[in-house]
């Protein structure tokens, strides 16, 4: 038989690692299936200077080998792997990779979500070399700087309009003329005099070497070539949480697939199931608000085991 865990983690993230770091602390022993590319959206990210604690900025990817290693150290196990298969229906509960079982009575969601890339060769290459997907984290590297932001969403516009404050100017690029944007975004958009729309055109190619020089822009109706000189590319064409193993067992938002939690807490509708971080939040996205929320439900799985042992003594482990 499966040893029965206390605690698996699902995700490794600022919200996985930390809700690890809390339950190890805790004398949980947590199990961190950390995905096997661990690390989340930091791993994309050159400097990170609004993370607290990091006076001199840090890198993305090695915050998240610190907040690992954190975690690590007070006893936390890792599987570096993807999860394939969970089963929450009855507890334990059970967590496959492969053919391989775990049990835990309770684990925590925390896979994160992705920022949708455009699929451009060199928008890879150049990421984190002027290319961004978070304008609240890099707006500021580009003080006086030209900057390309695409998407014609919320996104756009409230990212736009941010980045404004300190470029010296920005152009938003989108594919269409129409918006999903709502109007009362657009219309500040339209009404910051350092924002020019570019409409129907898409982004063929990102220039530069090892930094954003340009974009290369094809008009969606006559097909025409053309160059923009830019520091900066922001792409703002929306996110997807990574939550297709979990559809048909946690209650999610039905158009975006994001986790729903209950109240001010962790907890999903099955009992002894968490959620953290990205995976059930699109409002604030940011590292430090995905590390709080994976502190909250190592507090709430921790409630959660010690309610259990004292209903059901039999549970504890060892
Ligand atoms: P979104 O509403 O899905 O908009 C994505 C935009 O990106 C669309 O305009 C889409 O163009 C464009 N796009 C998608 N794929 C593209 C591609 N490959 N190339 C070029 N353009 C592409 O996403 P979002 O703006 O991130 O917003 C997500 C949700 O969060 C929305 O419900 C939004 O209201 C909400 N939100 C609210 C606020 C706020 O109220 N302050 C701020 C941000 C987000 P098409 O329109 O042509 O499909």
């Amino acid at each position: 038989m499966t040893d029965v865990r206390d605690v698996i983690i699902i995700g490794g993230g600022p919200a996985g690692y930390t809700a690890a770091l809390y339950s190890a602390r805790a004398n949980l022993a947590p199990l961190v299936i950390e995905g096997f590319n661990w690390g989340g959206q930091l791993m994309i990210t050159s400097d990170v200077e609004n993370y607290p604690g990091y006076p001199d900025g840090v890198m993305g990817p090695t915050m998240m080998q610190d907040f690992r290693r954190q975690a690590e150290r007070f006893g936390a196990e890792f599987v570096t792997d993807d999860v394939t298969r969970v089963d929450f229906s009855e507890r334990p509960f059970g967590v496959w990779v492969e053919g391989t079982e775990h049990r835990a009575n309770t684990v925590i969601v925390a896979t994160g979500a992705t920022a949708r890339q455009l699929g451009l060769e060199s928008e890879q290459r150049l990421q984190g070399r002027g290319v961004s997907y978070c304008a609240t984290c890099d707006a500021a590297f580009f003080r006086d700087k030209v900057v390309v932001v695409v998407g014609g969403g919320d996104s756009a516009m409230e990212e736009a309009t941010f980045i404004s404050r300190f470029a010296s100017k920005v152009y938003l690029v989108h594919r269409r003329e129409e918006f999903r944007a709502s109007a009362v975004m657009v219309d500040r958009a339209r009404n910051d005099e350092k924002i020019a729309f570019l409409l129907n055109k898409v982004v063929d190619e990102v220039l530069g070497d090892d930094k954003v020089t340009g974009v290369r822009l094809r008009d969606t109706a006559t097909g025409e070539v053309s160059e923009l000189a830019t520091n900066g590319f922001f792409v703002a064409v929306g996110h997807d949480p990574t939550t297709a193993l979990f559809l048909d067992q946690l209650d999610h938002e039905p158009d975006t697939g994001y986790l729903v939690t209950q109240g001010k807490s962790s907890a999903t509708n099955v009992p002894g199931v968490f959620a953290a971080g990205d995976v059930q939040d699109h409002v604030y996205r940011q590292a430090i608000t995905a590390a709080g929320s994976g502190c909250a439900a190592a507090l709430d799985a921790e409630r959660f085991l010690a309610a259990l042992r004292d209903t059901e003594p039999a549970v504890t482990a060892g």
